[in-house]
């Protein structure tokens, strides 16, 4: 493994003819621009232009209506140097994850980026910096005759699947290790085709950044295959969804204390750990419209589908919507943490990491209590649980009537937002099903 901050001054020496300057846009598409090396140190200063229409363009490359986003006027792509890798999928070429300026040098309050950081720095006035960590679900798939289709069969963890997936699966875990991300677990998930290979937590913003740069790498190395990866949250009908669960936890701010955890709690989640997690209980209805960010999204979140459909919690409770996770023996201080269940990778990791922390912050100022946990199968109760929005138009309007997740947005991030998802909406719903799904199979 090496050190992912390998800083820009290397460029020239690995002979690096691009430099890639991306950002993770409002519905959730990863863009950029690249730039020359030879005159390097102009863009490293001053950014690249881009047209303010971009963060109303939206996965099918519609350009939304909103007030201020149309073809007058730009902004700046501003590389984040702590950022910069060597991409090890493409040839000579490196990336460089960005911040959205006005071309006044001021944060651009339409950058997601900056919204997450924002949440940060206010969950930081709590002595909490919040430590996360995206389980990304994916499914290989082959082209065949002009369609993607799941690339074995394997079973559930089935050994005969990690064969199947081994080339690639190297060759993915080598780019990872080669930008900085330490891989956790691998396996061959439930789904045809479909993988699951989590890398370690890391602080917020990191988390989110890696979480660009992860599905980059296992996108590219797919197509370097011949084979296509998506994490779509339902890449096909009759095959089981994508999840991308969320974990988090939290340190103090000098990172000595696990702010999570209590060892005398029962199931070791501290006060502040319930607190935060009733937040995000609380405003969970709300909150899917940014973790289940796409019309496909809600085709995963269905019942008795380990995705969770409910607004519940429990303890290992693998159809809760947030999991308490138990912890490892030896190490419960270290691993006691929450697990948002309905979160995919249709998501920009910056808006919808950034929305859990403040809602969970909001569950800590205001003193929230969890209610009680559910520890069975929610969709077996005789009394129905509240379900979670079922169309990514409900998730909208609970968000349209949740003031504190549209402040801590702000006006514009909040505006952009729901008028690019409200045009995916009326987009999809002119075309048929298998449209939907093929769009989504390949733009996430
Ligand atoms: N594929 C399931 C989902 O959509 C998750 C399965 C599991 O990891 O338990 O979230
Ligand atoms: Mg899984």
């Amino acid at each position: 493994m090496r050190d992912r901050r390998q800083g820009p001054e290397q460029a020239v020496d690995r002979e690096v003819r691009l430099v890639r300057f991306l950002y993770c846009d409002t519905d959730g598409i990863t863009r950029g621009k690249a730039a020359g090396t030879a005159h390097f140190a102009e863009r490293l200063e001053g950014g690249i232009g881009l047209t303010v229409a971009m963060q109303a363009f939206t996965m099918l490359d519609h350009l939304a209506p909103v007030p201020g986003m149309g073809p007058v006027g730009e902004i700046r792509l501003v590389a984040d140097p702590t950022t910069f890798v060597v991409a090890p999928y493409a040839a000579h070429t490196a990336v460089v994850l960005v911040d959205m300026m006005t071309t006044t040098g001021e944060p651009y309050d339409a950058d997601g980026r900056h919204f997450l950081r924002r949440v940060v720095e206010r969950a930081a006035a709590h002595d909490l910096a919040v430590v996360a960590a995206f389980e990304p679900e994916w499914s290989l798939a082959r082209w065949d005759e002009g369609h993607l289709v799941p690339f074995d069969r394997s079973l559930c963890f089935d050994s005969r699947g990690m064969d199947a997936a081994a080339e690639v699966i190297d060759e993915v875990i080598g780019a990872l290790e080669a930008q900085g991300m330490a891989v956790e677990q691998y396996y061959p998930e439930l789904g045809h085709g479909q993988q699951e290979l989590s890398i370690r937590h890391a602080p917020a913003l990191q988390t989110a950044d890696q979480h660009v740069l992860y599905r980059e790498t296992v996108r590219a190395v797919a197509h370097r295959h011949g084979l296509h990866a998506t994490l779509a949250p339902k890449p096909w009908p009759d095959q089981p969804g994508n999840g991308c669960h969320l974990h988090l936890s939290a340190l103090d701010v000098d990172g000595d204390r696990q702010r999570f955890h209590d060892p005398a709690a029962a199931d070791g989640l501290s006060e502040t750990g319930r607190r935060f997690a009733a937040g995000v209980l609380d405003h969970l209805p709300a909150l899917v419209a940014l973790t289940c960010a796409s019309v496909n999204s809600y085709r995963r979140l269905v019942p008795q589908s380990w995705a969770s459909a409910y607004r519940v919690w429990g303890h290992d409770n693998r159809e809760a919507a947030l999991r308490v996770v138990s912890p490892y023996w030896g190490r419960e201080a270290a691993t006691v943490n929450l697990e948002l269940k309905p979160s995919d990778a249709s998501a920009n990791p910056y808006l919808s990491l950034g929305a859990v922390i403040a809602a969970g912050l909001d569950g800590v100022e205001r003193g929230l209590e969890l209610p009680d946990p559910v520890e069975v199968d929610p969709a077996t109760l005789e009394a129905s649980p509240e379900r979670l929005p079922t169309s990514l138009g409900d998730a909208l309007d609970r968000l349209e009537r949740d003031p504190v997740l549209l402040d801590a947005l702000g006006h514009r991030l909040a505006g952009c937002y729901l008028a690019v998802k409200r045009h995916d909406i009326e987009a999809f719903a002119v075309e048929d099903s298998e449209f939907e799904f093929r769009q989504h199979r390949l733009r996430h």
